[in-house]
Protein backbone atom coordinates (compact mmCIF):
# COMPACT_ATOMS: atom_id res chain seq x y z
CA UNK A 1 0.00 0.00 0.00
CA UNK A 2 1.76 3.33 -1.11
CA UNK A 3 2.06 5.48 2.03
CA UNK A 4 4.62 8.36 2.84
CA UNK A 5 7.11 6.64 4.80
CA UNK A 6 6.66 3.08 3.34
CA UNK A 7 10.56 2.13 3.79
CA UNK A 8 9.89 2.96 7.57
CA UNK A 9 10.06 -0.32 9.58
CA UNK A 10 8.18 1.19 12.48
CA UNK A 11 4.63 1.77 13.42
CA UNK A 12 2.81 4.97 13.59
CA UNK A 13 3.13 5.67 9.78
CA UNK A 14 1.65 8.95 8.09
CA UNK A 15 -1.55 7.93 6.13
CA UNK A 16 -2.35 10.65 3.56
CA UNK A 17 -6.66 10.33 3.81
CA UNK A 18 -9.55 12.30 1.62
CA UNK A 19 -13.07 12.54 2.89
CA UNK A 20 -16.67 13.22 1.42
CA UNK A 21 -19.16 15.17 3.47
CA UNK A 22 -22.54 13.21 2.93
CA UNK A 23 -25.97 13.53 3.38
CA UNK A 24 -25.85 10.68 6.09
CA UNK A 25 -22.77 11.53 7.52
CA UNK A 26 -18.84 11.59 6.38
CA UNK A 27 -17.22 9.11 4.15
CA UNK A 28 -12.79 9.12 4.89
CA UNK A 29 -10.57 6.69 2.48
CA UNK A 30 -7.41 6.25 1.64
CA UNK A 31 -5.95 8.88 -1.17
CA UNK A 32 -3.46 5.71 -2.24
CA UNK A 33 -6.37 2.80 -1.74
CA UNK A 34 -9.36 3.74 -1.76
CA UNK A 35 -11.00 0.78 -1.29
CA UNK A 36 -10.18 1.68 2.49
CA UNK A 37 -13.16 3.78 3.66
CA UNK A 38 -15.16 4.57 6.69
CA UNK A 39 -18.49 6.33 6.86
CA UNK A 40 -20.48 7.47 9.96
CA UNK A 41 -22.30 9.86 10.50
CA UNK A 42 -20.27 11.22 12.89
CA UNK A 43 -16.37 12.27 12.02
CA UNK A 44 -14.67 10.60 14.87
CA UNK A 45 -16.69 7.22 14.67
CA UNK A 46 -15.59 7.38 10.82
CA UNK A 47 -12.14 8.24 11.87
CA UNK A 48 -12.02 5.44 14.01
CA UNK A 49 -13.48 2.79 11.34
CA UNK A 50 -10.69 3.69 8.89
CA UNK A 51 -7.73 3.06 12.03
CA UNK A 52 -9.48 -0.30 12.65
CA UNK A 53 -9.13 -1.02 8.68
CA UNK A 54 -5.51 0.20 8.40
CA UNK A 55 -4.77 -1.73 11.47
CA UNK A 56 -6.05 -5.21 10.08
CA UNK A 57 -4.51 -4.16 6.39
CA UNK A 58 -0.62 -2.90 7.37
CA UNK A 59 -0.37 -4.38 11.08
CA UNK A 60 -0.11 -0.54 11.81
CA UNK A 61 -1.83 0.27 14.94
CA UNK A 62 -0.52 3.29 15.81
CA UNK A 63 -1.40 5.34 12.14
CA UNK A 64 -1.56 8.66 11.91
CA UNK A 65 -3.66 10.61 9.35
CA UNK A 66 -2.93 13.25 7.96
CA UNK A 67 -6.52 14.82 5.76
CA UNK A 68 -6.44 16.26 2.19
CA UNK A 69 -8.02 18.64 2.54
CA UNK A 70 -8.06 19.24 6.13
CA UNK A 71 -11.13 17.82 8.31
CA UNK A 72 -13.96 20.03 8.22
CA UNK A 73 -13.84 22.53 11.23
CA UNK A 74 -16.25 21.55 14.19
CA UNK A 75 -18.07 24.48 16.49
CA UNK A 76 -15.02 23.94 18.73
CA UNK A 77 -12.14 24.24 16.21
CA UNK A 78 -14.12 27.51 14.65
CA UNK A 79 -13.42 28.60 17.76
CA UNK A 80 -10.37 27.62 19.04
CA UNK A 81 -8.74 26.94 15.57
CA UNK A 82 -7.77 30.29 14.70
CA UNK A 83 -5.53 31.23 13.19
CA UNK A 84 -4.85 27.94 11.92
CA UNK A 85 -1.76 26.30 13.11
CA UNK A 86 -0.31 23.04 13.15
CA UNK A 87 2.52 21.50 15.32
CA UNK A 88 5.21 19.27 12.92
CA UNK A 89 6.06 16.32 14.82
CA UNK A 90 6.58 13.01 12.31
CA UNK A 91 7.19 9.15 13.23
CA UNK A 92 8.44 8.53 16.56
CA UNK A 93 12.48 6.98 15.71
CA UNK A 94 13.63 4.36 18.53
CA UNK A 95 17.64 4.61 17.22
CA UNK A 96 20.25 3.69 19.91
CA UNK A 97 21.26 7.18 21.68
CA UNK A 98 25.15 7.36 21.98
CA UNK A 99 25.10 11.22 23.31
CA UNK A 100 25.49 10.26 27.22
CA UNK A 101 24.11 13.40 28.40
CA UNK A 102 21.78 16.05 26.56
CA UNK A 103 20.87 18.23 29.62
CA UNK A 104 22.42 20.57 31.99
CA UNK A 105 22.61 18.58 35.07
CA UNK A 106 20.86 15.42 33.80
CA UNK A 107 17.51 14.18 33.55
CA UNK A 108 15.38 14.01 36.88
CA UNK A 109 15.26 10.55 38.65
CA UNK A 110 11.75 10.62 39.48
CA UNK A 111 10.07 12.11 36.46
CA UNK A 112 12.56 11.70 33.61
CA UNK A 113 12.29 15.63 32.84
CA UNK A 114 15.18 17.47 32.06
CA UNK A 115 16.80 19.11 35.07
CA UNK A 116 17.98 21.92 33.10
CA UNK A 117 18.19 23.21 29.36
CA UNK A 118 20.13 21.14 26.66
CA UNK A 119 23.28 21.83 26.64
CA UNK A 120 25.98 21.73 23.72
CA UNK A 121 26.72 17.99 23.37
CA UNK A 122 25.86 17.17 19.82
CA UNK A 123 23.29 13.95 19.86
CA UNK A 124 24.71 11.46 18.54
CA UNK A 125 22.31 8.10 17.12
CA UNK A 126 23.31 5.17 15.66
CA UNK A 127 21.16 2.47 13.65
CA UNK A 128 18.48 4.73 13.36
CA UNK A 129 16.82 2.98 10.47
CA UNK A 130 15.27 6.61 9.85
CA UNK A 131 14.55 7.30 5.80
CA UNK A 132 11.78 10.53 6.96
CA UNK A 133 11.99 13.91 6.81
CA UNK A 134 10.91 14.72 9.94
CA UNK A 135 10.91 12.34 13.42
CA UNK A 136 11.36 12.62 16.90
CA UNK A 137 13.12 10.40 19.67
CA UNK A 138 12.43 10.04 22.91
CA UNK A 139 15.02 11.08 25.74
CA UNK A 140 13.74 10.33 29.60
CA UNK A 141 10.24 11.91 28.93
CA UNK A 142 11.70 14.55 26.93
CA UNK A 143 10.81 14.37 22.84
CA UNK A 144 13.36 16.06 20.64
CA UNK A 145 12.37 16.51 17.11
CA UNK A 146 14.79 16.19 14.06
CA UNK A 147 14.42 17.32 10.43
CA UNK A 148 16.00 16.95 7.39
CA UNK A 149 17.38 19.83 5.38
CA UNK A 150 15.52 20.02 2.43
CA UNK A 151 12.33 20.22 4.95
CA UNK A 152 14.02 22.85 6.20
CA UNK A 153 15.14 24.34 3.01
CA UNK A 154 11.51 24.23 1.70
CA UNK A 155 9.89 25.27 4.96
CA UNK A 156 12.68 28.13 6.32
CA UNK A 157 14.67 28.95 2.68
CA UNK A 158 18.42 28.60 3.14
CA UNK A 159 19.01 31.00 6.06
CA UNK A 160 17.86 27.98 8.52
CA UNK A 161 21.39 26.89 9.21
CA UNK A 162 22.01 30.57 11.57
CA UNK A 163 18.85 29.35 13.71
CA UNK A 164 18.09 26.93 16.25
CA UNK A 165 19.61 23.91 14.63
CA UNK A 166 21.92 21.22 15.28
CA UNK A 167 23.84 18.59 13.25
CA UNK A 168 22.97 14.73 14.47
CA UNK A 169 25.74 12.66 14.08
CA UNK A 170 24.21 9.27 12.76
CA UNK A 171 26.36 6.60 12.72
CA UNK A 172 24.93 2.49 12.17
CA UNK A 173 25.35 -0.20 9.16
CA UNK A 174 23.24 1.94 6.84
CA UNK A 175 23.58 5.51 5.94
CA UNK A 176 20.89 7.30 6.62
CA UNK A 177 19.91 11.26 5.45
CA UNK A 178 21.38 13.94 7.42
CA UNK A 179 19.07 15.50 10.10
CA UNK A 180 18.57 18.29 12.42
CA UNK A 181 18.02 18.75 15.85
CA UNK A 182 15.71 22.08 17.02
CA UNK A 183 16.85 23.24 19.78
CA UNK A 184 16.34 26.24 21.91
CA UNK A 185 13.94 28.08 24.06
CA UNK A 186 10.40 27.82 22.21
CA UNK A 187 8.69 31.57 20.89
CA UNK A 188 5.27 30.54 22.32
CA UNK A 189 4.95 28.57 25.72
CA UNK A 190 1.93 26.50 25.78
CA UNK A 191 -0.92 27.72 27.90
CA UNK A 192 -4.15 26.28 29.29
CA UNK A 193 -7.77 27.46 28.69
CA UNK A 194 -9.89 27.77 31.44
CA UNK A 195 -13.08 26.43 29.55
CA UNK A 196 -11.60 22.71 29.19
CA UNK A 197 -10.91 20.00 31.71
CA UNK A 198 -6.94 19.66 31.33
CA UNK A 199 -4.74 16.49 32.36
CA UNK A 200 -1.84 16.91 33.60
CA UNK A 201 0.90 16.90 36.79
CA UNK A 202 3.78 18.56 38.21
CA UNK A 203 6.58 16.40 39.51
CA UNK A 204 7.01 16.43 43.27
CA UNK A 205 10.85 16.32 42.65
CA UNK A 206 12.12 18.64 39.82
CA UNK A 207 9.52 21.06 39.76
CA UNK A 208 8.59 20.01 35.54
CA UNK A 209 5.62 19.93 34.33
CA UNK A 210 2.96 19.11 31.49
CA UNK A 211 -0.71 19.49 30.55
CA UNK A 212 -2.98 18.69 27.39
CA UNK A 213 -6.20 18.91 26.36
CA UNK A 214 -7.72 15.15 25.63
CA UNK A 215 -11.30 15.00 25.78
CA UNK A 216 -12.39 13.10 23.49
CA UNK A 217 -12.89 13.86 19.65
CA UNK A 218 -11.13 17.11 19.99
CA UNK A 219 -8.48 17.82 17.08
CA UNK A 220 -6.89 20.14 19.55
CA UNK A 221 -4.71 18.92 22.51
CA UNK A 222 -2.56 21.82 23.05
CA UNK A 223 -3.17 25.79 23.24
CA UNK A 224 -1.13 29.18 22.46
CA UNK A 225 -2.05 32.20 23.72
CA UNK A 226 -3.57 34.70 20.89
CA UNK A 227 -1.72 37.35 22.57
CA UNK A 228 1.99 35.83 21.83
CA UNK A 229 2.07 34.59 18.18
CA UNK A 230 4.16 36.32 16.06
CA UNK A 231 2.72 39.74 14.79
CA UNK A 232 2.44 40.06 12.20
CA UNK A 233 2.07 35.96 11.96
CA UNK A 234 5.15 34.19 10.39
CA UNK A 235 4.70 30.92 8.03
CA UNK A 236 6.56 28.95 11.59
CA UNK A 237 7.99 29.81 15.09
CA UNK A 238 8.79 27.44 17.44
CA UNK A 239 6.41 26.34 20.79
CA UNK A 240 6.84 24.23 23.41
CA UNK A 241 7.65 24.24 27.12
CA UNK A 242 10.87 23.72 29.56
CA UNK A 243 10.87 20.09 28.13
CA UNK A 244 10.01 20.73 24.65
CA UNK A 245 10.40 22.64 21.21
CA UNK A 246 8.33 21.89 18.26
CA UNK A 247 7.88 23.89 15.18
CA UNK A 248 4.54 25.57 13.88
CA UNK A 249 3.32 26.46 11.09
CA UNK A 250 0.08 28.25 9.78
CA UNK A 251 -2.38 26.32 7.75
CA UNK A 252 -1.61 27.73 4.35
CA UNK A 253 1.88 26.58 5.07
CA UNK A 254 1.03 23.42 5.82
CA UNK A 255 -0.94 22.56 3.14
CA UNK A 256 2.00 23.21 1.17
CA UNK A 257 4.27 20.95 2.97
CA UNK A 258 1.83 18.01 2.62
CA UNK A 259 0.09 18.73 -0.76
CA UNK A 260 3.04 17.80 -3.07
CA UNK A 261 3.26 14.35 -1.04
CA UNK A 262 7.48 15.26 -1.52
CA UNK A 263 8.48 14.45 2.66
CA UNK A 264 8.05 11.39 4.28
CA UNK A 265 6.46 11.13 7.35
CA UNK A 266 5.27 14.42 7.90
CA UNK A 267 2.60 14.76 10.42
CA UNK A 268 1.39 17.55 12.53
CA UNK A 269 -1.57 18.51 15.23
CA UNK A 270 -3.54 21.29 14.88
CA UNK A 271 -2.66 23.90 17.37
CA UNK A 272 -5.12 26.04 19.67
CA UNK A 273 -5.48 29.52 20.25
CA UNK A 274 -6.98 31.02 23.05
CA UNK A 275 -7.80 34.79 23.90
CA UNK A 276 -7.28 36.55 27.08
CA UNK A 277 -10.68 36.14 28.45
CA UNK A 278 -10.33 32.49 28.96
CA UNK A 279 -6.24 32.06 29.05
CA UNK A 280 -4.72 30.67 31.80
CA UNK A 281 -0.99 30.23 31.57
CA UNK A 282 -0.07 27.19 33.75
CA UNK A 283 -3.50 25.71 35.29
CA UNK A 284 -3.15 23.91 38.50
CA UNK A 285 -1.33 21.17 38.38
CA UNK A 286 -1.24 17.77 41.11
CA UNK A 287 1.78 16.99 42.44
CA UNK A 288 2.77 13.73 42.00
ZN1 LIG B 1 11.03 15.39 38.04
Amino acid sequence: MPILNKESPFEGQTYICSWRKQRTGYEIFLESNPSLRAHSPSWFEAEEELLNLICKENGDGEAKIVYLPPRPDGEFELKYGFPALYTISGIRAEPDIVTANLFVNGLCYKCGNPMGPRNSSILSIKNTGIKTDCCFVVIGRTFIYLFSESLLNLLIGRHWKKMNFNSVVMSGKRKDAQLYELVGKPECEFVGCSFLKHSGWECAECGSSGFGYYESNLEINKFVAYADLPNPLSQYFTVGDSNTIKICVTGKTWLSLIRPSVFKGLSGNRLGVVSDDELIRKPQLLLR
